[in-house]
Formats: C-alpha cells, sequence, structure tokens
C-alpha cells in the first residue's frame, strides 16, 4: 500500500493525463454497456472480492428464506395491533418466533449473536394509525465487533415483519404480507445466520421490526434511541419489498435492485443548504455515498446482478423504515424489487373479475430473495470489515488556486493502510478516478481545480478493504 502510494504520488500527474485519455478512448464503449458505474467505475481501484465473503454468501440458502415466508404467513396477520398473546394468530406469535429464530442463530454461532426483543408502548398522539396505547416490538440481534477500535460503529439492516390488508388498522383480516414484508425479514434472518459465524471488525444489527404500516413506528424508536445514546450508526440499510420479479406492467426481472438514496439530506441544516447552494454537493450526500458504494462493491461478488440506484428518497407515495434514521442524520438507503404489482401489496386476499388479489407466498421468488440477501451481506460485511469512512474531511478555501488542498482526521483502527483520494467530473453520477495517497491526513492535487471536479476521501485497511466516500465540506481562512 505505501510502496504503492508512493509510486502514485511521483506519477500521479501522468497518471491522471493517462486516465483522461484513456477515459475518452472508453467514453464510447462505457456508453454502451449497462446502465451505472460499473463501466466507468475507478480506476487503479478494482473493488476487492474477499474469499471468506465470497464463501458466505454461497451459504445463503433460499429453502431457509421460504421457510421463514411461509411460517410468517402462517400467522394470519401481523398487524400491529393485532393478538400480541395468542400463540397461533397475531403480531405477537410472529414477534416469538423471530426471537426464536434469531436465537437458534445466536447457539449456531456459539452464542455470538445477542438477541434481545426491543418493546416499548406507544401512546396515541404521534401517529394517526395508532388510536390506543399500543405495545410495538422490535426483534434485534447484535453481532458484536471485534475489533475493539470499530466495535462502536454499528450498522443496521432491517426488515418489517408486521403486515397489513386493505386496511391498516384493520387488525382482524387476513394480511399474508409474503412480499410486505416477510421477504425483507425472511432476508435479514438469513443474513443473520450466515454472517453470525464469521468475524468483523465493527458491529452489525439484524433487526425485524414493527409498527411500519402505521407509520414507521418501530423505526423511529430505533433510531431515535440511538441517537439519544450516540450510536454511531455507520450505515443502515432496510429491505422492503424485495419478493417479487413479475412486475404488474408484466416485466419479469430477477437480476436487478433498486437502492433508494437521498440526495439533499433529510437532516440538512441550514448553513449546510447554503453552502450547497453556494458550491453544489446535492447529489452527494451520504446516503448517496452509501448506495455508490453498495453498487461497487457488490460488482465483484456478483456480476450481472444491477444494483440499480435510483436518486430519490423513495417511490411516489411511500416511505420506509430508512427515513427516520436519515432523519437523525444517519446514512440510509432502501432495498425494492425493480417492478411491483399493486395487486399484491396491502390488499384482502380475494378473486375479483377472475384476478388474484392478495399478499401470498405464491407471488414471491425465493431465489431472488436470497440474491438480494447476497447483496445486503457483501455490503454489510465489507463495511463491517472496512475501516471507518475518513471524518472532517475539508477541502481548503483559504487560497484561489488551481489546486485542490484536502485534509481529515486520522483513523485510529490497528490495520489502517491509508487513504484513497477520488474525484470525477460534476456530471458523473459516479466516482470515476482514485489515487492512494498513503497513511496521512492532507493531500494537494496538483494542477486540478476544485471548481472544476468533485473529490472525496476513503480509507483502506491492509487487506484492501475500502469505506465509503466521505464528501469535504469546504474550510475556510
Ligand atoms: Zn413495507
Amino acid at each position: 500500500m505505501n510502496r504503492l502510494a508512493s509510486i502514485f504520488r511521483v506519477f500521479s500527474p501522468a497518471l491522471v493525463a493517462l486516465c483522461f485519455v484513456a477515459a475518452a478512448l472508453l467514453a464510447p464503449v462505457a456508453s454502451a454497456q449497462r446502465r451505472g458505474g460499473a463501466a466507468q467505475r475507478a480506476r487503479g481501484a478494482a473493488p476487492v472480492r474477499q474469499p471468506e465473503v465470497a464463501r458466505m454468501l454461497r451459504e445463503i440458502d433460499a429453502r431457509n428464506i421460504e421457510r421463514s415466508i411461509r411460517k410468517l404467513v402462517s400467522f394470519g396477520t401481523r398487524n400491529t395491533l393485532s393478538a400480541q398473546d395468542n400463540p397461533a394468530r397475531g403480531i405477537g406469535a410472529a414477534r416469538d418466533w423471530l426471537r426464536d429464530e434469531f436465537e437458534r442463530a445466536s447457539r449456531e454461532s456459539g452464542g455470538r449473536l445477542k438477541v434481545e426483543l426491543q418493546g416499548f408502548e406507544q401512546q396515541p398522539g404521534r401517529f394517526p394509525r395508532i388510536q390506543k396505547p399500543t405495545r410495538v416490538t422490535n426483534v434485534v440481534a447484535t453481532l458484536p465487533g471485534a475489533q475493539g477500535e470499530s466495535a462502536a460503529r454499528v450498522y443496521v439492516v432491517s426488515g418489517h415483519y408486521d403486515s397489513m390488508c386493505g386496511s391498516p388498522t384493520d387488525a382482524e383480516c387476513d394480511a399474508p404480507g409474503a412480499n410486505d414484508d416477510a421477504s425483507g425479514v425472511a432476508a435479514v434472518l438469513e443474513m443473520a445466520r450466515v454472517m453470525s459465524k464469521l468475524r468483523f471488525d465493527a458491529t452489525i444489527v439484524f433487526m425485524a421490526v414493527a409498527g411500519e404500516e402505521q407509520g414507521l413506528v418501530g423505526a423511529y424508536h430505533f433510531a431515535e434511541q440511538a441517537k439519544k445514546n450516540g450510536t454511531n450508526i455507520g450505515a443502515m440499510f432496510t429491505n422492503d419489498i424485495v419478493g417479487n420479479t413479475l412486475g404488474g406492467n408484466g416485466v419479469r426481472d430477477r437480476r436487478t435492485l433498486r437502492v433508494f438514496a437521498e440526495g439533499v439530506p433529510t437532516s440538512e441544516t441550514e448553513e449546510e443548504a447554503r453552502t450547497r447552494r453556494s458550491v453544489g454537493g446535492e447529489n452527494d450526500s451520504p446516503a448517496r455515498q452509501l448506495a455508490r458504494f453498495v453498487e461497487e462493491t457488490v460488482e465483484p461478488y456478483m456480476p450481472g446482478f444491477d444494483v440499480r440506484v435510483v436518486y430519490r428518497r423513495d417511490r411516489y407515495l411511500r416511505g420506509g423504515d430508512h427515513i427516520p434514521f436519515l432523519e437523525q442524520g444517519y446514512a440510509a438507503v432502501r432495498f425494492s424489487e425493480p417492478n411491483e404489482d399493486y395487486n399484491h401489496q396491502h390488499q384482502n386476499v380475494r378473486t375479483e373479475g377472475g384476478t388474484q388479489y392478495g399478499d401470498l407466498p405464491e407471488f414471491v421468488d425465493f431465489a431472488y430473495i436470497a440474491e438480494v440477501a447476497r447483496v445486503n451481506a457483501a455490503a454489510l460485511a465489507a463495511l463491517a470489515l472496512a475501516p471507518a469512512r475518513p471524518s472532517d474531511v475539508r477541502i481548503l478555501t483559504r487560497r484561489l488556486t488551481n489546486d485542490t488542498d484536502l485534509q481529515w482526521a486520522a483513523g485510529k483502527e490497528p490495520d489502517l493502510a491509508g487513504y484513497e483520494v477520488v474525484w470525477r467530473d460534476t456530471t458523473s453520477p459516479v466516482w470515476t478516478n482514485s489515487v492512494g495517497v498513503g497513511n496521512v491526513t492532507t493531500h494537494t492535487v496538483k494542477g486540478m481545480s476544485k471548481d472544476n471536479y468533485f473529490f472525496g476521501v476513503r480509507a483502506v485497511d491492509k487487506q484492501g478493504n475500502r469505506s465509503p466516500v466521505t464528501y469535504p465540506r469546504p474550510l475556510g481562512r
């Protein structure tokens, strides 16, 4: 790494020139290839493929996912307002079954997964769909990080185990919720099972939340508690409606997963907004960096599978459990299938005019959900193996210059190897170039004006694991 970095430093201007020549030559090829970043990704920095992660992904089994979904559907309804204490029907039965399943995974991992019920009484007033005091319980399984300097850094992956029929407040109707969102919960459960057998530097939280259909109630509770406790959540993924591969538009697509990532941060302050209006950055929120990281990281593990980044917080008329995390200033994105079928979401189970309505298991694709679980697990593993993304990254604006001066705070991980500066044209959706700069906390990019490119910094460890990119804030005087 260090030797490579010094080579990069010495030849940096020549390399930059070469990159631009190569970029010009390759541009038509790149545009002819599939949408997204793969063809135009940061040159000189191939994403790593760790053999133990690849092995772990092969362990993800669609049969376990099918079993979980059929079991969750068997509880009849999982509406948050349904029975809490009936062992056969209602959300309480689902909650207890999920706790038992996470505990089983924990036993198989030698007890490393810590399972708890995060329950609370939601009072009426805040959420219109909660009209009387209601017990809401998140099922939370934590895999503690194995590296002291990284264990306080937490990555959260969730699905929601509550369901609804046509009416969100009907606690009695059948609400199988096979896709919305037993699919996401089953994927999370399978991730917990395979990932808890490995060691990661940082901590991973596998979670099944309740109250999503009542207004993201469980996720709000978790995110607000985390903020209050000062928990350092490095990233959050929600998996919601990740199981259907035949859209209402008739399109069958088993090789695409959408990742919804907001641009302007939900939590942006007025001061941050002023900076953004002045110098840009609306395409460089922590959520966008996270989405780019997922797309780039998953590629070598799942060639041909398209992680399709969508530049918006969520779909029209819809929200999800990532939003409470975004509101607290955490980087969070939502995964969803490529083409939805609204006949099988939020519908009473019935046949009408020869059409079957309802969120039933026959309309989900278990093998596809296994792929979704692999996308999540590959990205989570990369995040939890890599150093933290650089903090306090600044672009210095003390002087008017055609160079670009960057600085950042030193990371504290013992396996930290150094940093990479990345950049792209301001019109490019993905990072296109990178250069290793060694284990330093400042770097000047000679001959490249900060006015003409976007820059970022990421950390790299000795095994080649890279953090997501941090986008710099300006620092004057
Ligand atoms: Zn949902």
